[in-house]
């Protein structure tokens, strides 16, 4: 799990994502399932009440606390919903 602070630190996830791409599914808003080499992983992004944001994904990488491309992949839908949420 990572802290999202800014968009700086998944340049390089999201540079993976873009070659990689991924599946990624929809579960429920802030919950979804990507498909990485070893089946899919299930991501969440959820905001604290502190306004802190937070991104949680399955994969080994993201254990170690690693901004791996499943979370990229899943944040890129996450923050489309997030701003049609804001605008409905
Ligand atoms: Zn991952």
């Amino acid at each position: 799990m990572f802290i999202l602070k800014g968009i700086d630190q998944l340049t390089n996830a999201i540079a993976k994502a873009k070659k990689v791409r991924p599946r990624v599914e929809f579960d429920r808003f802030g919950r979804y399932r990507v498909s990485g080499s070893k089946g899919f992983y299930t991501v969440i992004c959820r905001k604290d009440e502190r306004g802190i944001k937070t991104v949680a994904c399955t994969c080994k990488g993201a254990e170690k606390g690693l901004v791996c491309y499943h979370s990229a992949a899943a944040l890129s839908l996450h923050i489309g919903l997030a701003r049609q949420q804001q605008t409905a």
